[in-house]
Order: structure tokens, then sequence, then C-alpha cells
């Protein structure tokens, strides 16, 4: 899956040389060769993927581990005061490379660094309509992926069968908002989503 022009392929071949400092199943971190800060590390899958939304559960779990874990240890051996962690989906998001990462920054007092954010003054129904449009969405992608294991379009176990079942039921009675609390937490829905993509 490695992408020939891709910088982090490159440094995950070792084509181009980097410092690492962490390795998991999922992922590596480096040192940034551009660093904003004393200890910025870069996290990179080992896969060559370039968003998030196609990014597999399990190397998701990976990442989140590497940057819980470096973290905690770059807090403990820098002294710093804080950490930014920072995610760019797109080039308007700032994203550099096509092959996600996440980055850790050290933050000390008095560095130069400036993330700046403007807040503005937002109307009630606005936000109202955004929760409507985001909740329905996410109702409907669950929709979609429960009825295909119910009409057996997504192979599952008879118990996690059953556990969609239910869910959809329970979906179908009320819940104008779907919460993840309404659907039994035993039935992997985001791993299954994966299967419902391949259809
Ligand atoms: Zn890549």
């Amino acid at each position: 899956m490695a992408d020939e022009k891709c910088l982090f392929c490159e440094i995950l071949k070792g084509s181009i040389p980097s410092l690492k400092v962490f390795e998991n199943e999922g992922c590596i971190a480096v040192l940034s060769i551009k660093p904003v800060s004393k200890g910025h590390v870069i996290v990179i899958p080992k896969q060559h993927h370039s968003f998030i939304n196609n990014l597999p559960d399990d190397i998701s779990f990976h990442m989140l581990g590497a940057v819980k874990a470096l973290s905690t240890i770059l807090t403990q051996i820098l002294l710093c005061s804080g950490i930014n962690v920072m995610h760019n989906i797109g080039g308007i998001a700032g994203q550099k490379v096509n092959h996600l990462c996440f980055e850790i920054i050290p933050r000390y007092a008095n560095d130069k660094i400036k993330i700046e954010m403007l807040e503005s003054k937002t109307d009630e129904n606005e936000l109202y309509e955004q929760q409507k449009l985001i909740t329905s969405a996410i109702r409907d992608s669950t929709m979609k992926l429960l009825e295909a294991i119910r009409d057996g379009k997504i192979q599952v176990s008879d118990e996690v069968k059953n556990q969609a079942l239910k869910a959809l039921e329970s979906i179908n009675k009320d819940k104008p908002v779907l919460r993840k609390e309404n659907i039994n937490s035993k039935v992997d829905l985001l791993k299954l989503e994966d299967e419902l993509n391949k259809f």
C-alpha cells in the first residue's frame, strides 16, 4: 500500500533517514526535522492512508496509544508546560503530506508559537440545525449498517446479528437523536462499517 512519491512512505521504508523515537504495531513516531519546538514528534501510520476516515480501527487505536504514551513521556522528560496535538485534514487545514499524521508539539512558557482561532457569535438556531444535520447523518449511516446486517449483506455471528436487530428496533421506535448508548456496545459499528464500505 506504500505510495512511491509519499515522503512518509519513504521514511517508513528507510529510503529517507529519520530519527525514530517510538514504534508500535500500527505506527512509528519520528522527530520532526523542522521542529516548531523542542521534542516535536510526528506520529505516522505504517500503512499509507491520506485521511482519518479511511484509517482502520486497529491502526487508529495504536496511533492514539502512541500519542498518549509520547505526550506522557515528553512531558516528563522535557518538562514542557503543555502540548498541542495537531492533526490537519486537507490542504486548507495545513496538511502538507498526503499521508496522515499526528504532530505532538511540546509547549513551553514564552515560546513563540501562536495558534490563533477567532471565535464568533453563533445563532442558536443555526447550532440546532447543525446538530440535526450531524445526528441525522450518523443515524442514517448506522441504520444502513444495521439493515445490511439484518438483510445478510454483511456476514456476522448470530450473537452480533441479534444485537444489531435489537439496536435497529430501538432506533426505529424512537430516539430522534442517535446516541451511542442506544446501541448495544457489543456491536462493533465502526468495524462493521468498514465491511459495509466494501459493497
Ligand atoms: Zn505514504
